[in-house]
């Protein structure tokens, strides 16, 4: 039987993932310091500790679109920056990808990324291979596209492998987008620090799912 995560369980997972970008901050604002302005780790931490204080203020029978959509617009409201804005849209458009379901399960979570996929093309107009987040949302959407039916946990770990795999094939890409277009040749060696922060992003989400109990799953409130 594969069972849907719960809107608890889409709470603890946006929780994880801001617990997850804290404790990565300074790993993150170095990276953006190679090729960037050195503020994408702050960025995260501030953007994701908004979220996850909003997250007590939502109306307990929220649904897991609602609480998406609520969460990006936070993390737009409490960020500047490319990256407020692109993954701001990014989680609003993975809410309203699943609005009215009640749990997320492997249909929805391919929803829930090619929605943030799409969010952030269509407003940053990058391509894959252009070495930003996108590398690493496109990398997770072509592998749940090849993924059957599977518990939510399952799908997150192998989610976060792709990830993390395209964030650091990012390292080898010249920057096409973004403040790092300008350094040409110089942003070789380096991984895009969007693309990892987005791989440290998906990787809490399966680490906490690995670890819930069933209550945060189909069947409870
Ligand atoms: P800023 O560049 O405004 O300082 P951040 O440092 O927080 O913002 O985020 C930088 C990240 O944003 C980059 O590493 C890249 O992944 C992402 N990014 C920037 N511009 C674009 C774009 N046009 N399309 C997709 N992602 C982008
Ligand atoms: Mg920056």
């Amino acid at each position: 039987m594969i069972y849907g995560m719960n809107s608890t369980g889409i709470r603890q997972l946006l929780a994880a993932a801001a617990e997850a970008l804290a404790r990565e901050e300074s790993r993150l604002n170095a990276l953006d310091s190679a090729i960037g302005d050195g503020d994408h780790g702050i960025t995260m931490r501030i953007g994701f500790e908004a979220v996850k204080q909003s997250l007590e203020l939502l109306p307990p029978d929220s649904l897991p679109g609602q609480i998406l959509t609520a969460s990006g617009r936070t993390f737009m409201d409490s960020t500047g920056g490319a990256i407020g804005i692109l993954l701001g849209r990014a989680l609003t458009a993975s809410g309203e990808a699943i609005h009215g379901r009640r749990t997320v399960g492997t249909p929805e979570w391919k929803l829930c990324f090619q929605a943030m996929e799409q969010a952030v093309a269509s407003t940053g107009r990058a391509k894959p291979g252009d070495k930003t987040m996108l590398d690493a949302i496109h990398a997770v959407n072509q592998t749940l596209s090849t993924m059957e039916d599977v518990e939510s946990p399952e799908l997150l770990r192998r989610a976060a492998d792709a990830a993390e795999r395209a964030a650091e094939a990012t390292a080898s890409m010249r920057c096409q987008m973004g403040r790092a277009s300008r350094l040409g040749d110089r942003a070789l060696g380096h991984p895009d620090p969007g693309a990892v922060s987005f791989s440290v992003m998906t990787r809490a989400l399966a680490d906490r799912a690995r670890d819930l109990t069933p209550e945060f799953f189909a069947g409870f409130p």
